[in-house]
C-alpha cells in the first residue's frame, strides 16, 4: 500500500484582495497593511516550517509582484525549499467565467512574473476563489502544468458563501466574490484526474487534480480559518476523521498568522472574524497540526504529491 501523503500550502493573498472580497475599499489599508503578507506572514510561516521541519507550498499572486518586498521574501522561502504555485495574476474572483484566451493570458502573466521575480518555474495552479471552469482547466493544461489544487468540495462552504453573497447584495454593497456551480459538492474528495470538459468529474486531463481537504462525513472543510478560530475539540475531531485519506491537503491564507495587532485595519477585522484571534495562538495551533501532519504521513510539496499520486489515479 503506497504511504499516504500530506501537504501544507498557503495562499498569499494580500489584503486589498480580501478588500474586495468583503466589498471594503482598498483605500483603507495603509502602506503597512498592504504589504503585512510579505513583511510578517511569510517570515512566520518559514519560521515555523522549519521549526517543525516540513516541506510546504506558496500559491503566489502575479500582480502582487509588482509590490516592492514580494520578490525577496520569496526567493528565501524557495531558497529555504518551499515550492512556489501560481495563483493567478490578478486574483479575478470571476476569472473561470472569462474566455480561454483571457484566462490564459492571465495564468501566463501570473508564470512569467513568477519566473522573473524568483528564478523559481511554477508547475501547479490554484484558482482565484476557488472557482473552476472547462476553460480555466485548458489553461492549466497549456501551460504544461503537473497539477491543479482548486477543488473545494466542501457543503457548508458553499452554502454559507450563497448566503453571504445574498446578505451583501440586500445591503447593496455586492461582493465581487462568484458562486461556484453545486457540482462542486459531487466533486471527488480525493485526488483525481479531471476532465477537461468537467472539472469536478474524472476524465483524461493530462495533470491531477488535488481537492482541498474535507471531512469525508459532513464535508466539513479543514482549512486554515477553521483550524485557527474554530473551538479546538471541533479541529481536533475533524482532524482524526481525516486520518484515512490518501492526500490530505492542508490549504492556508497568508492572514491566518496575522492578527489586529500586526495592523489589520479594523473595518476588515469586523468582517473577517477570525483575524481577531491572536496570532501566537493561532501559530502554536497551526505548529501542532503541522507536527501531527507528520506523524503517519510524509509531508511533501503539492508538486510532490501529484507527482507520486499521478499514474495511481486511472482505473
Ligand atoms: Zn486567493
Amino acid at each position: 500500500m503506497s504511504q499516504r501523503l500530506s501537504s501544507i500550502s498557503v495562499d498569499l493573498d494580500s489584503l486589498g484582495h480580501y478588500c474586495r472580497i468583503q466589498g471594503l475599499s482598498e483605500g483603507l489599508l495603509d502602506e503597512r497593511a498592504r504589504a503585512l503578507v510579505w513583511t510578517t506572514a511569510v517570515p512566520r510561516f518559514l519560521e515555523l516550517f522549519s521549526a517543525v521541519g516540513t516541506a510546504a507550498t506558496f500559491f503566489v499572486i502575479g500582480g502582487d509582484l509588482a509590490e516592492p518586498g514580494l520578490g525577496e521574501a520569496l526567493k528565501t522561502a524557495a531558497a529555504s525549499g518551499v515550492e512556489l504555485a501560481n495563483h493567478s495574476f490578478s486574483h479575478d474572483y470571476a476569472l473561470s467565467r472569462r474566455s480561454r484566451v483571457e484566462i490564459e493570458a492571465d495564468l501566463r502573466r501570473a508564470h512569467e512574473a513568477i519566473v522573473n521575480h524568483t528564478r523559481v518555474t511554477p508547475v501547479g495552479f490554484r484558482a482565484p476563489g476557488y472557482t473552476l471552469s472547462p476553460a480555466m482547466l485548458q489553461a492549466v493544461a497549456a501551460l504544461g502544468y503537473r497539477y491543479d489544487s482548486s477543488t473545494f468540495p466542501a457543503a457548508p462552504y458553499w452554502l454559507a458563501k450563497a448566503m453571504v453573497m445574498t446578505a451583501l447584495a440586500a445591503l447593496g454593497r455586492p461582493s465581487r466574490a462568484i458562486l461556484d456551480s453545486p457540482n462542486v459538492l459531487l466533486a471527488p474528495v480525493q485526488p483525481y484526474r479531471p476532465s477537461l470538459d468537467a472539472p469536478y468529474r474524472r476524465g483524461d486531463a493530462p495533470f491531477v487534480e488535488l481537492p482541498m481537504s474535507v471531512s469525508p462525513v459532513g464535508r466539513v472543510p479543514f482549512i486554515g480559518t477553521f483550524a485557527t478560530s474554530m473551538p479546538w475539540p471541533l479541529v481536533e475531531l475533524t482532524f482524526r476523521r481525516l486520518r484515512h485519506v490518501r492526500h490530505f491537503n492542508f490549504e492556508l491564507h497568508a492572514i491566518d498568522v496575522l492578527d489586529e495587532s500586526d495592523g489589520v485595519p479594523a473595518a476588515l477585522v469586523r468582517q473577517q472574524r477570525d483575524v481577531r484571534v491572536p496570532a501566537t495562538t493561532k501559530l502554536a495551533r497551526l505548529k501542532r497540526l503541522f507536527t501531527w501532519l507528520g506523524d503517519d504521513r510524509e509531508r511533501v510539496t503539492v508538486a510532490e504529491a501529484a507527482r507520486r499520486l499521478d499514474g495511481r489515479l486511472d482505473g
